[in-house]
């Protein structure tokens, strides 16, 4: 950010009058290239107005495989900042805009390639047994964001990387941290205490998305209608996951909204158990705008399935 810098050293020097506004030009926010939707609201919650923020997928669209599109490479070109997931979340399509004329300061190593799976615990590790072709999650699952803690985590890690890159507005951005994880702590709580009625309770999933919001919730889940992660089903891996479903006692069949229903409706229709549709992401369902009314909407819809069992 160098030229940034210098850019409005020029600029105040001649300008340093009491009570002047710094008229920093609108070049000067840090552009953040964000993979995914919900680190798109991380980056909007710690950068604030000193951050432009633009989204390479939106809520209904499957992350794992997108349309290589010019305007992608554009933005990479000129983002200060990388903000994905990692894992091979964004294997099909990441690397290749990456090696199409993407700054070096997004590159590994620089503090603009920010990648969440390397700074939160990644659950199901891949085993042997994992390395099957077309499976999506050889590294591990990399659907970090339903962990309220990793959302912590990853805001902190912005905030330094954010510091790093524009030392100017230190003090904007760990002001804005800090705001942001007071209200995000107690917000926790509250999901925690209301998560409690749900351990236990047994889901079926299309995918495997759903390993960190099971690891505080306690929800169990029976099966996947995939036979692998990004893997689809046979008609004998459908009436296996019947059967654990029926044996599970499972309340519901949980869904993406980009994911396809036909062998969830195959299953739901005989086991009689609702598909249920969760945001996933910020945007993924009509009114979750931002990363509280994610984990808002995603626990109401729980608890009113656990409730009409
Ligand atoms: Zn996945």
């Amino acid at each position: 950010m160098l030229p940034r810098r210098l850019a409005r050293a020029i600029w105040i020097v001649p300008l340093a009058v009491p009570g002047m506004v710094d008229p920093s030009p609108a070049s000067a926010e840090v552009r953040i290239f964000a993979c995914e939707p919900e680190w798109a609201a991380v980056s909007t919650e710690v950068g604030g107005e000193a951050v432009s923020v633009y989204a390479a997928t939106h809520g209904r669209q499957d992350p794992h495989y997108i349309r290589l599109r010019p305007s992608l490479i554009d933005q990479m070109r000129r983002a200060d900042v990388l903000f994905c997931s990692g894992a091979g979340l964004e294997g099909a399509w990441l690397p290749v805009i990456l090696q199409r004329g993407a700054p070096q300061s997004l590159q590994h190593g620089q503090p603009g390639h920010l990648i969440a799976s390397e700074h939160v615990r990644l659950l199901n590790p891949p085993s042997r047994v994992d390395r099957s072709p077309g499976h999506v999650h050889a590294e591990g699952n990399p659907h970090v964001q339903l962990l309220p803690e990793n959302i912590d985590f990853m805001a902190t890690e912005l905030a330094r990387r954010l510091v790093a890159i524009d030392p100017d507005n230190t003090e904007t951005y760990r002001r804005q941290l800090s705001a942001f994880q007071e209200r995000w702590r107690a917000a926790t709580a509250g999901w925690l205490e209301r998560s409690s009625r749900l351990a236990g309770m047994s889901v079926v999933a299309y995918h495997e998305a759903w390993a960190y919001l099971y690891e505080w919730t306690g929800i169990k889940q029976a099966a996947t209608i995939e036979r692998l992660p990004g893997v689809p089903p046979t008609i004998g891996h459908l009436q296996k996951v019947l059967e654990l479903a029926r044996s599970a006692g499972a309340h519901a069949i949980l869904r993406a909204p980009y994911e396809p229903t036909e062998g969830m409706e195959w299953v739901s229709d005989r086991a009689g158990i609702p598909i249920v549709e969760l945001p996933f992401t910020v945007g993924g369902l009509e009114g979750v705008d931002n990363l509280f009314d994610l984990f808002d909407v995603t626990l109401a819809r729980l608890e009113e399935v656990h409730d009409q069992y």
